[in-house]
């Protein structure tokens, strides 16, 4: 038996959205918290808590390896997990997903599996300013083992194609940015890249939380994710990534289940994806993120952003009234990253967390952007479909209340 079934073995009633329902599917919410921080880590549905307390209270048994019942079943539900997450993002095949511990250890993994070998002094890896540090540093790690350039990139479509040249390896780019929200029109960006000849490498860590994505109809060499941002447990990521490029790749971490034979001579590398997959998975991320799949099944997903978006015009329509307010993000965008004129961003974060309200500040992780964007941090509040007006009218009412003690 697998715990938990591929998507398409559900037989699931029509698909459907109600805030109210979709809330009640989250007991954080009901700590009177109002959670506005999603784009750092998302709330947990019963769906994937029920799942993971299964797998330690009933169910524990390790994977791959040992051939009694609970193990077998583990095995099983981790090679239907790996079928869902490909079916999710449109791969050709289950072969192609790679777990990972996060969206950060997947680029790394790239950095040093595939850049590392192939880069040779002089190359460019091109990188938009949008990118949250995860998507920055792995680069600039390899530039300085090989001698290649990193090259500074507004996301401007156009402007690629004036950065583009025979040097040119790897395009680097955002799905959407955590920090604007701003959305590149990825499917541009791919034509550029592959006319010249240079692979192209997308952070879907923020993009897959709001809109679908199909890595193969978009012609993506590698995608990257985290499944905390979707609903999903902490560390456990996700990247996918062409098979003709995997099996050229080097192997990176050495252990447990990555090998077919070895001696003290040396080792044969097992077939794809085992090879990247070097010790214990994170078996129980995986059975809880497998509930989770399923769960956003059940879930109408354009409705569900549908209203989200509503609700960020609300939040944004509310915040207009203040004055003194800069905002940095996209309209109609789910996150909302904003300064107020002579606060410290953090000062409010604090303010706000005294009456029980989650929000980000600070860098957001990015800092080369917000050197862009003229500041050194900011306030974000991201909103799910799990989020409601009272939440905003909360967040508005609570941030007045903390201007008027800090002006
Ligand atoms: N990219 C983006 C856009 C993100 O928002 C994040 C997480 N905040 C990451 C990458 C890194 O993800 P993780 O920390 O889970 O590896």
């Amino acid at each position: 038996m697998v715990i938990g079934m591929g998507l398409q073995d559900l037989n699931l009633p029509n698909k459907y959205f109600t805030p109210e329902q979709f809330r009640a599917d989250f007991p954080a919410l009901n700590r009177h918290c109002v959670y506005l921080d999603s784009a750092a880590t998302a709330l947990k549905p019963h769906a994937m808590i029920d799942a993971t307390l299964a797998y330690y209270s009933e169910n524990t048994a390790t994977a791959q390896r040992s051939l009694h019942n609970a193990a077998l079943q583990v095995t099983a539900t981790i090679d239907n997990a790996r079928q869902n997450v490909a079916n999710l993002i449109h791969a050709q095949s289950s072969d192609e997903i790679i777990w990972t511990r996060g969206t950060t250890e997947s680029f790394n993994l790239i950095a040093q599996s595939y850049a590392r070998p192939l880069l040779q002094s002089g190359d460019e890896i091109i990188v938009s300013e949008l990118e949250h540090h995860s998507n920055l540093l792995p680069w600039l790690i390899v530039a300085g083992q090989t001698g290649a350039k990193v090259i500074q990139w507004s996301s401007d479509v156009n402007e690629l194609s004036l950065l583009m040249s025979a040097k040119t390896r790897i395009v680097a780019i955002t799905q959407m940015s955590n920090v604007t929200g701003f959305c590149p029109n990825l499917e541009a960006i791919s034509d550029i890249v592959h006319q010249h000849n240079a692979i192209l490498v997308v952070d879907g860590a923020q993009g897959i939380v709001h809109h679908n994505v199909d890595v193969t109809a978009l012609n993506i060499d590698f995608y990257a994710f985290s499944a905390h941002k979707l609903y999903g447990p902490t560390g456990l990521g996700i990247l996918y990534g062409k098979r003709a490029l995997f099996e050229q790749m080097s192997v990176w971490h050495g252990g447990g289940k990555m090998l077919k034979r070895t001696s003290f001579d040396g080792f044969i590398q097992e077939d794809l994806p085992y090879r990247f997959e070097a010790g214990t998975p994170n078996i129980a991320g995986i059975v809880g993120f497998n509930a989770i799949l399923q769960w956003l099944e059940r879930w109408d997903s354009n409705q569900a952003e549908h209203y989200t978006k509503q609700l960020a015009d609300y939040a944004k329509s509310q915040l207009n009234k203040l004055t003194d307010i800069q905002f940095y993000s996209e309209d109609h965008s789910p996150i909302i990253t904003f300064n107020i004129n002579h606060i410290h961003h953090n000062d409010i974060a604090i303010l706000l967390s005294e009456q029980n309200i989650a929000i980000r500040t600070g860098e957001l992780c990015a800092q080369p952007l917000m050197n862009k964007l003229g500041c050194h941090g900011a306030i974000r509040l991201s909103l799910m479909p799990y989020n409601n007006q009272q939440d905003v009218d909360k967040f508005i009412s609570e941030l007045q209340n903390a201007i008027e003690i800090l002006v």
